[in-house]
């Protein structure tokens, strides 16, 4: 049974939720934080971890972009945000239209943390003008519902905006606890490639030439589309370095271990969520030039479609029509990455290694776009890495 609990633990997404419904506390190791769960937390585990494995039969296998009513790219119609955000600054517009119409009264997200900059915390924003500060992505471990039972107040609404495995977790935690529907009223997601380990922000200040005690602005990206990492230092000192760079030869190196295992990158359990719209190199790659940013904007449930109209009519966003096709040229990895899957958990499996609790069966499913060539090459690169140390 303890093992049966371990592999919660070696392979947890960090969302938080364990400590607010089951005060599990938590281990800081590898620049991550780790839930120290005992027996008991097993079912809560199987119940709303990602994981589990066990939501996946609710996943169809051939919606690459998952289940959606529209999709489209949007951005915000203030110069300023669709500057300083991260994309298009889409979610922060929906959420200061959701506070403004008076739909929620709070909304639950992320911003870095007053103590240090490659740390976040969990925040609640009540005004419009307190969503403009935190702003952008944090490309660092964040745990958006580590409080999400405690901070909630039972004659308030709210809308909630995490990674797609904060939202996948809480979607479930919903369906079990319904008379949470009430308050929690909206999800709103975003694509995710996986979370960085504070040790490779630590990586990243250094080669912006400061450390996480100098450290006192530090960007992901932003400020321009996509923009770049900049640190500024206490002297003032300030170095950038792109978002290709920051990403590619640093953060996207050492992410969580889960991450390679995720199987919901787009957001799918969210009543809207929203990844980078890049535009298309000629080649059919994605042209990281900045540009002025715009989000792919996916409404998934009718709530969120209704919400996404309400904004566009009302002018908060501008939304044009897209060629869904194109999108997965520019976003390879999120169209490619389920189908993956498969072949890294029997690597796993092979090399006698623990792998979250998926049925192979199922994530077959997911591979019929690949031959079998493809799929034992995966699994060859996969069995490679296990004996370079590299999983
Ligand atoms: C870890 C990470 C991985 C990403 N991977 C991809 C990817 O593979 N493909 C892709 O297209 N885009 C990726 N993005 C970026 C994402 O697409 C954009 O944030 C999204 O398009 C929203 O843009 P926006 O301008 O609407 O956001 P904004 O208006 O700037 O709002 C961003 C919102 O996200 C919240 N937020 C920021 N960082 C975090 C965090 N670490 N955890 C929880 N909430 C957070 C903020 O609180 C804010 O509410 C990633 C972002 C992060 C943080």
């Amino acid at each position: 049974m303890k093992e049966k609990v371990d592999i919660y633990k070696e392979y947890c997404a960090g969302c938080g939720l364990c400590h607010s419904a089951e005060a599990v506390q938590y281990e800081y190791k590898n620049g991550f934080f780790k839930p120290e769960l005992q027996q008991n937390n097993f079912s809560f585990c199987e119940g709303v971890c990602p994981a589990s494995g066990n939501w996946l039969k609710n996943i169809d296998p051939k919606k690459k972009w998952g289940k959606y009513i529209n999709a489209c790219v949007t951005w915000s119609s203030d110069q300023q945000l669709r500057f300083s955000a991260s994309s298009g600054g889409t979610i922060t517009a929906i959420s200061e239209y959701l506070l403004s119409k008076k739909l929620v009264d709070e909304i639950i997200h992320t911003c870095v943390s007053k103590q240090n900059q490659i740390k976040t915390e969990y925040t609640k924003s009540k005004r419009v003008e307190e969503l403009r500060d935190k702003t952008g992505s944090r490309y660092t471990v964040s745990s958006p519902l580590i409080e999400l039972l405690q901070c909630i107040s039972p004659e308030k609404k709210y809308a909630v905006v995490g990674k797609p495995c904060d939202i996948l977790v809480l979607r479930r935690y919903l369906d079990v606890h319904q008379e949470l529907n009430k308050n929690i009223i909206y999800l709103i997601s975003f694509f995710c490639a996986g979370v960085p380990s504070e040790n490779a922000n630590r990586k990243l200040l250094d080669h912006l030439k400061t450390n996480e005690q100098e450290c006192r602005h530090l960007t992901y990206r932003g400020e321009g589309w996509p923009g770049f990492a900049t640190a500024i230092d206490d002297n003032g000192n300030k170095h950038s370095m792109s978002y290709n760079d920051s990403w590619g030869k640093i953060l996207g190196r050492d992410i969580n271990k889960f991450c390679r295992f995720c199987m919901d990158g787009i957001g799918e359990f969210a009543d809207i969520s929203c990844g980078d719209a890049w535009y298309m190199e000629e080649d059919g790659t994605p042209d990281f030039n900045e540009h002025n940013g715009r989000n792919i904007t996916f409404s998934r449930t009718k709530k969120g479609d209704e919400l996404l109209k309400m904004c566009v009519k009302d002018g908060v966003l501008i939304a044009e029509s897209y060629e869904i096709d194109n999108l997965k040229y520019i976003q390879k990895y999120q169209y490619e990455r389920r189908s993956q899957v498969y072949s890294r958990v029997l690597g796993m499996k092979l090399c006698g290694r623990k792998t979250p609790y998926y049925s192979l069966r199922t994530l077959r499913k997911f591979t019929k776009d690949l031959n079998e060539i493809q799929i034992l090459k995966g699994i060859a690169g996969t069995i490679k890495r296990v004996i370079s140390g590299k999983m």
